[in-house]
Formats: structure tokens, sequence, C-alpha cells
């Protein structure tokens, strides 16, 4: 892999036609660091938001021994990286010969449920071939919590509802060595409230099934930094959170665990992109919806952007993109602020894409080549530098939503 200064320097040596994808393997070591000496509990890597194996070694190094994945294939990559971390296999939903190649073939003891349905898969798919039940399983329950504090909703598809908890609880805590119980408040939460109130919602859970829990694992949903979006500081987050921990009904000895995917990887990658063509404040830039930028293109996510080249100008001028696909849909409104002059030919920096953007590259329409570099400058935001740069002062960001 080739080593830059930083994103200016990669143009000035390829002057690629192709996407080029940034690595920060200091920034994602920080961010790891960080959640290894400050979460008051164990901080398990959720793989899918950014499954590159460099970035599973960067993060081991760090100190993360655990690992969030969900689904076989993630499992045997995740497996094959990290011979010796702890596999927790966290999709409540999964097929029964994934499960038993999880924990026959890979040493995967942990699994995630919500329903009696998948309890019994587990089991069964679990049992030895002369009918030996499992007895080193640890079972965690997955309850529904609400969304309404996040960006991005995990509430609709997973989660047993309060009222059913009860009897699943009981019914796990019959089979499992450890009984869990874990949630996830949704993506990007911004505020730490959303995880009081999940644990309010724990703490019933526990009391009506009358159960000894051994794990409360708080899932993901940490926020990191994006124009317009600016959270409060990771800190606030672990402290509401061991508070709430603290007054649970569980015992002495039980585990707290959180499973962040993007608070841990989206300051890894920026991406250098390629204008191919200016119409009015429409840029044609040689990455899209199919690509790093899926979430800027669906979810209408705004990302910092940085002209590559001196400009007279100020990054004031609100831009939206075009993707290099032929498809209508590979469009994002951004806005993008850049100044006035960007035009063909020019190369722009696309920021904080670690987490959920270099996961997302496909190979439609024959885009998605490119190559991978390795940068030593900081990422355009950090939350884990101590002088938190401020994106409202930032020159990336035109308007706070
Ligand atoms: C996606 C996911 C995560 C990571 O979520 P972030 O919002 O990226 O922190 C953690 N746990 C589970 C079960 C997930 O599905």
């Amino acid at each position: 892999m080739h080593h830059f200064h930083d994103a200016s320097a990669v143009v000035r040596a390829l002057s690629p036609d192709e996407p080029v994808i940034i690595n920060r393997p200091h920034a994602a070591a920080r961010a790891a660091r960080f959640f290894v000496e400050k979460f008051p509990g164990k901080s398990l890597y959720a793989v899918k938001a950014n499954p590159s194996p460099e970035l599973l070694q960067v993060l081991w190094d760090s100190g993360v021994t655990h690992y969030d994945v969900a689904s076989i294939a993630e499992v045997r990559m995740a497996r094959t990286a990290l011979p010796e971390a702890e596999l927790c296999f966290m999709h409540p939903v999964k097929t029964s010969s994934a499960i038993r190649e999880a924990y026959f073939d890979h040493g995967v003891k942990t699994f995630s449920l919500d329903s009696h349905e998948e309890l019994e898969k587990i089991v069964a798919a679990t049992t030895r071939e002369d009918g030996t039940v499992a007895a080193d399983l640890r079972l965690c329950v997955r309850l529904r919590v609400s969304s309404e504090h996040a960006k991005l909703s995990l509430a609709a598809k997973f989660g047993v509802d309060l009222v059913d908890a009860a009897s699943l609880l009981q019914a796990v805590r019959q089979v499992a060595d450890w009984l869990g119980v874990c949630f996830h408040v949704g993506s990007q939460a911004m505020t730490p409230f959303a995880y009081v109130q999940a644990m309010e919602r724990v703490r019933v859970a526990i009391v009506d099934a009358a159960v000894t829990v051994d794990i409360i694992d708080v899932g993901g949903g940490f926020p990191s930094i994006y124009p317009g979006m600016e959270p409060p500081p990771l800190e606030d987050y672990f402290a509401s959170i061991h508070r709430a921990f603290e007054s649970l009904p569980v015992s002495y000895s039980s585990e707290l665990w959180c499973e962040p995917g993007r608070a841990l990887c989206a300051e890894y990658n920026s991406l250098i992109v390629k204008v191919e063509k200016r119409r009015g404040d429409e840029l044609y830039i040689n990455e899209g919806a199919y690509g790093a930028l899926f979430d800027a293109a669906h979810i209408g996510w705004r990302f910092p952007v940085k002209l590559l080249r001196d400009s007279a100008e100020e990054p004031s001028d609100d831009f939206a993109f075009f993707g290099p696909t032929c498809d209508d849909m590979d469009y994002m409104e951004g806005p993008f602020a850049l100044p006035s002059d960007v035009q063909a030919g020019d190369w722009i920096e696309i920021g904080m894409l670690g987490a959920y953007g270099a996961a997302m590259r496909t190979k439609f329409n024959g885009f998605g080549q490119g190559e991978v570099v390795e940068t030593t400058d900081e990422p355009m935001f950090s939350q884990y530098l101590g002088d938190r740069r401020d994106p409202r002062v930032s020159d990336n960001v035109v308007s706070l939503r």
C-alpha cells in the first residue's frame, strides 16, 4: 500500500482517473483505544460498518477483542483475519447451517435472538450428533426499543416487544449458560437519553421475567460527526449508560457490552473523486449511489467535502453530485459546499466515509474500481482529538439543520 501525507499529495502523485480510498489507521486506532479505555464495559466492533481486514487488524492491535458479526461470511472473514478474536453472532434471524458452522467450526458461543423459533433453531443447531446439548451458549435476547433519537431507525425489523419479553427471557434462561439482553437504539443516536430510555425498558423486562441476567448489551448507535450533525461528547453517552447499568437489577458479576460500528470506523476512510462534468450547481463525479455514497444518495446523508487545489474562492456554494452510472437515482442532493470555480478535471476529497461508505461499494455498471492508499493527516472531523473541531465554524459546512 502506498503512503502519502494527505489527499492533495495523492492527487499530485497519481492524478487518479478512478476514485481513491484513503485509509487512516491512526484514526481508527485512536477511536478503538478511546472505547477500550473509556467505555465502562466491553466494546464489540460491529463488523458490518466496515469489514476491511486491515481495519480489523488495527482494531485488534488497539485492544478490541470482541467482534459483532451478522452473517456466516462475516464469521469466516473475521475468523480468518483474527484467529483469536471472540466472535458474537448478533443477527436475530440466522440459518441453521450458519449457526452450526459458527458454533462447531469457528468457536462462536454468543448469539442473539428475538423469538422462541430462533431459540429452538439455535438449540437444535448446536446439539451434537450424540444428542449432547450445548452447555456453553451465551444468548442475548434482542429487545425492541425506540429509534426516535437516532438518524437511522433500527426499530421496525428486530426485537421482541416488551409484552412478549418475559416468556422469551425465561425460556432462554433454561438453556443458556449466560443470558443477555441487547437492543439497538438506531444508528447515529444524537443524545445519550436514547440509551437511558432503552435501559428503562430493559429494567421492566428483567423485573417482569424475574430472571438472572449476565450481560447487558447496549448495542451500537454511537454517533460520529457530520456536517450539520454534531453530537454531544461520547463521554456523556458512557456516563449515562454506566449510571443506568448500575441501577439495573442484575447481579454484581454481570457484564456491560456495547457494539459500536460507526463510531469506531467513520474517521478511518475518506475518498478522492474526480469531477467529470459540471452542469450549473451539479457535479458529475466518479463515485455514487452504488458505491461509497450510498447513504448520501438514499437517505440524504451529508459528508464533508474539500476541493483538492488552491482556489481564491471560499467553499460557500451549494452543489449536488451525480454518480457515474447511467441511473437517474445515482444522485446525491447534499448540499456539498465547494468554491464557485470548481470545474471538470478537479479532484474532491469526501470525508468521514469509513462507516457504511467504503463498505457499500459495488461493481454495478462497471464502476467501483480504484486504488486504496494510506495517509497520515487527520480526518476532516474527529471526536477523539482533544481540540475537537466545531463543524459550525468549519469551511466544509454551510448550514446546520
Ligand atoms: C449495525 C449494528 C451495530 C452497529 O451500529 P452503529 O450504529 O454503526 O454503531 C451494532 N449492533 C447490531 C446488532 C447492528 O445491527
